[in-house]
């Protein structure tokens, strides 16, 4: 190698800097994981490779026989791998290696727990792998050639980790990657042979590519050797594939220190032939929620890796299993685009969906307690399965869980099956309600009318639930129906008599209703008299159409134009506040307010006015202690 041009000192970013300084504190323990990480790269360089040249044969030039070289030297304490893949232009060198650019860093600074071994894992997670290197180096030299520059394109990276780093041209024959690690005095363990030998078969034994090392056969001096296993695990029959293979390539895919909750392994033959491999990981990664997460599923055809991330093999709402299909009938030169419009996919896709739920449905089934477990790390993004897919709707409806009156317990575990196994025959429907939280739903004035007459509601308070309930119409025939919209149809729970007296008492108090819903105004659409109440004076219904608060106020947050519906007002034609007012009473208005102002409070809306509605509370209680004297 020569150089052709002066070399440029760069400074890394100041997070680069934060984040080498902390993984060098936090992980101390767990060094071994640079090699797992550089090996990870080589072999990702390598399928990159392969890929790119199925539309640019040229890329190829240099050998089509892909693979990795690990090498030690004990004198002079270096490690060195290389790799024969699709290598780095320069700038890609200043991007990839010289910036973090991606959102993940400061989450990964902030995720370190100061536990190695998880910690090791969040390396892989977070994308910042390469920097593992100074784990062990006080100097890294990497030289690159990109696969489709000539031998004048190549680059040579050398750092301390201290803060800067240089960057040169340089000519390198061969296309691909060589990473030298100038060995810590406290880490030359690591120029030793055997010792890289256990860690490759330990973290990198699945790799498909060879990862070569120099024979320690003094016969064969000189000679490479595979040191890693090699065959694709997914490929191999599962009676020939122990828990432990399955766990370690679970990991390596997932850098999850967990056991998995579930491993699928099917093998599909037929016109359509395809291997899948899924794991349902026990806890939710850090980025569940994040919109460019990349993880899911990798999609190889007869072995060659194609894409990992192949979001069109699995919904979204499944995001969090982790695995591999392996087709065999794919051309394999299939783009993203291709993916998304292509039958053979749609029906993996679809098979596969359905081997997942039947798994969960049979956990739920079977092992409820693992089944709890899973639901409270995953229920919420499951819950995204109903309103999206429409297919599996039923056997979705049936994974559910959710809070209910019948428990004051804030998990969820209550189905659907077991809330109207319990309906009493004359029940008509399955009641819910839904609120920005537990407590705000546990605690509603709507569920008086049926906590009195012991009728069950489910308590509904993840932001998901509305839209859940609004594609989920029915469940076994019966309707799920709000306790807090439209007008209650309460023939299934109240008594002829009751619903008697009620009418009698709304000819009662229409003068009453009339005059509030006047001096209410525009805040509302009606005032009515009551049957939900019966501890409360007044609550806010949706009408039978609307959205109702709670969605509007997610909506909201979420900064779309929510149709700002008014309320219908319900009092209750029985509360002693509400039988002390009438249509000529003084202080009327300031009693609507007040009430109207509860209401919206007790539901958990933010008052428009607070400083106005304490003010007229005040009033009314200086009045009110004025008389009592
Ligand atoms: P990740 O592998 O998760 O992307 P890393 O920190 O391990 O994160 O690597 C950062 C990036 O550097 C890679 O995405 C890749 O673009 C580039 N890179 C690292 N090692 C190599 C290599 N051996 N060959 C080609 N590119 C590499
Ligand atoms: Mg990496």
């Amino acid at each position: 190698m020569t150089q052709t041009a002066t070399a440029q000192t760069h400074s890394f970013q100041t997070e680069v800097k934060q984040l080498l300084q902390l993984m060098i504190h936090s992980l101390y323990s767990n060094k071994e994981v640079f090699l797992r990480e550089l090996i990870s790269n080589g072999s990702d360089a390598c399928d990159r490779l392969r890929f790119a040249a199925l539309t640019d044969a040229g890329l190829m030039e240099d050998g089509e026989t892909l693979g990795l070289k690990v090498s030690v030297d004990k004198n002079e304490k270096t490690v060195t791998i290389s790799d024969n893949g699709i290598g780095m232009t320069s700038d890609e060198v200043v991007e990839n290696i010289g910036t973090i650019a991606r959102s993940g860093t400061r989450q990964f600074m902030e995720a370190l727990s100061g536990d190695a071994a998880n910690d090791a894992n969040l390396i892989g997670q977070f994308g910042v792998g390469f920097y593992s290197a100074f784990l062990v180096a006080h100097r890294v030299e990497l030289t690159t050639r990109h696969a489709s520059a000539g031998a004048e394109g190549g680059v040579r990276w050398i750092s301390d980790g201290e803060g800067e780093y240089t960057i040169e041209s340089i000519t390198r024959e061969e296309r691909g990657t060589t990473i030298t690690l100038y060995l810590r005095d406290e880490d030359k363990e690591f120029a030793e042979d055997f010792r890289l030998r256990g860690i490759i078969s330990r973290y990198s034994d699945h790799i498909s590519l060879p990862i070569e090392m120099p024979s320690e056969d003094k016969e064969k001096k000189g000679d490479w050797e595979p040191v890693n296993n090699g065959s694709a695990l997914w490929s191999r029959p599962k009676n020939e594939v122990s828990e432990e293979d399955y766990h370690r390539f679970y990991q390596s895919l997932s850098y999850d220190t967990e056991t998995p909750l579930a491993t699928l392994h099917n093998r599909v033959e037929g016109n359509l032939e395809y291997t899948s491999l899924f794991f349902i990981p026990k806890k939710a990664p850090f980025d569940l929620w994040d919109r460019e997460q990349r993880h899911g599923i990798n999609l190889y055809v007869r072995r060659i890796f194609i894409m990992d991330d192949a979001k069109y093999l699995m919904p979204s709402y499944l995001r969090f299993v982790r695995g591999v299909v392996d087709a065999a009938d794919l051309p394999l030169n299939v783009s993203r685009e291709f993916l998304q419009n292509n039958k053979d996919i749609d029906r993996i896709r679809s098979a596969s969906v359905k081997k997942i739920l039947s798994e969960l449905s049979r956990l739920a089934e079977k092992e409820p307690d693992t089944y709890a477990a899973f639901w409270k790390e995953f229920g919420k993004v499951l819950k995204e399965g109903v309103v999206e897919d429409h297919d599996n709707r039923t056997v979705l409806a049936d994974l559910m869980r959710f809070n209910s009156t019948r428990s004051d317990d804030t998990d969820q575990t209550e189905s659907l099956a077991a809330y109207f196994k319990r309906m009493p025959m004359k029940q008509k429907a399955i009641y819910y309600i839904t609120a920005d939280s537990h407590n705000a739903a546990s605690t509603s004035p709507h569920l008086e009318i049926f906590r009195k007459n012991d009728v069950e509601v489910l308590l509904l308070s993840d932001p998901v639930d509305e839209w859940l309930v609004s594609s989920l119409n029915e469940y076994k025939d019966k309707p799920l129906k709000s306790v807090a919209k439209g007008a209650l149809d309460l023939e299934d729970l109240t008594s002829p008599e009751d619903k008697k007296a009620n009418e009698e008492k709304e000819k009662d108090l229409a003068g009453l209703t009339e005059k509030m819903q006047s001096l209410l105004g525009e805040r509302v659409k009606s005032v009515r008299v009551s049957q939900r109440l019966t501890d409360s004076p007044a609550c806010l219904v949706a009408d039978e159409t609307d959205l109702g608060g709670n969605l509007e106020r997610i909506l909201q947050a979420m900064g779309q134009d929510a149709p700002d519906a008014k309320p219908i007002m319900e009092i209750n034609p029985d509360h002693p506040l509400i039988r002390q007012l009438n249509p000529e009473h003084a202080q009327l208005e300031d009693w609507s307010r007040v009430l109207f102002d509860q209401a919206a409070l007790s539901e958990g809306a933010p008052l428009p006015e607070p400083a106005a509605y304490v003010q007229r509370v005040n009033d009314l209680l200086t009045k009110a202690a004025l008389t009592a004297h």
